[in-house]
């Protein structure tokens, strides 16, 4: 069975968007049933960009090429070896409402955005397999690696969270945007996002990367000029050096912990160093 002609990034883009607007997942179901995302933006990566091969020295050696992520698997695939791999990539925006309640806080998240970061994530986890079946229904092979058996957090590693597939590493492949100072990735529709991914050996046109490096978008990285971020992270866990993953846990697990209760979900985080920033909901200018 051949794959289906019709699969292009514009009628994924159609479909992305169709589920954002209309799913009963985007939305903030325990506050006021507005939008957890804004309209997204969507991409496709050459599953076989030497970028992803990098990756293993990069990041480490278990992070998987979407070669791999096919491959091994192997009950999806109607191939050994497909002619071409495509990764398509996403940025789900968080709601300009929920952006705003977190600007004004310095310590803790908002409500809005505990809840969008807890929901969201099951939002996007709702999306990567719909995007998934969707190529399947149209005879692709498709996997989302962040939901399938062959995603594996390494918390193990002292002082190093680190995954076998990183959503943000592809979606800088797939050209959607830069590493910030704070670790964040920073794209057109901002840093305050989500992002998720599909590996598919559906015949899709690579979109352009337009930025010349993975800092590019950085004003601090590249000349040493904003670092707001430094300044919003009540934990101390963002300087020069770039972010303290050790720092940022301990801040959520030490001080952030007790609003578990309040706010009915996990803290996973407090963003305060997306929000209020320059990069917040679109790229930094550039002087
Ligand atoms: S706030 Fe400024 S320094 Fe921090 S990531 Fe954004 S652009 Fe870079
Ligand atoms: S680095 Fe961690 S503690 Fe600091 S602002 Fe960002 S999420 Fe909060």
């Amino acid at each position: 069975m051949s794959v289906n002609v019709s699969l292009s990034l514009a009628s994924i883009t159609v479909f992305v968007e169709g589920v954002v607007r209309d799913s009963s997942h985007n939305r903030l179901r325990f506050i006021d049933d507005g939008p957890i995302f804004d309209s997204p933006l969507v991409g496709v990566a050459d599953g076989d960009d030497p970028l992803f091969r990098q990756y293993k020295e990069t990041i480490g050696p278990y992070h998987m090429t979407p070669r791999e992520v096919l491959g091994h698997a192997s009950s999806n695939l109607r191939r050994q070896e497909p002619p071409i791999v495509r990764v398509v990539c996403w940025i789900l925006p968080i709601a300009a409402r929920t952006r705003e309640s977190n600007a004004l806080m310095t310590k803790a998240p908002s409500l809005r955005w505990a809840h969008t970061r807890y929901y969201g994530e099951q939002f996007n986890d709702v999306l990567r397999n719909m995007v998934a079946g969707h190529l399947r229904s149209h005879a692709a092979a498709a996997v989302a690696p962040a939901t399938s058996p062959l995603y594996k957090s390494l918390r193990g590693i002292p002082g190093y969270a680190a995954s076998t597939w990183s959503e943000r590493h592809a979606a800088f492949a797939a050209g959607l945007g830069t590493f910030g100072l704070c670790d964040g990735f920073l794209t057109p529709l901002g840093k305050a996002m989500r992002c998720g991914s599909v590996v598919t050996d559906a015949p899709l046109d690579v979109t352009v990367r337009h930025f010349a490096s993975h800092i590019e978008a950085c004003p601090y990285l590249t000349r040493a000029d904003c670092g707001a971020c430094i300044q919003r992270c009540p934990a101390g866990a963002i300087g020069p050096r770039g972010h303290d993953k050790q720092k940022c846990e301990q801040y959520q697990e030490e001080t952030l912990r007790p609003l578990r209760k309040r706010y009915a979900v996990p803290i996973t985080g407090c963003g305060l160093c997306q929000t209020g920033v320059p990069c917040e909901s679109g790229l930094p200018r550039q002087e």
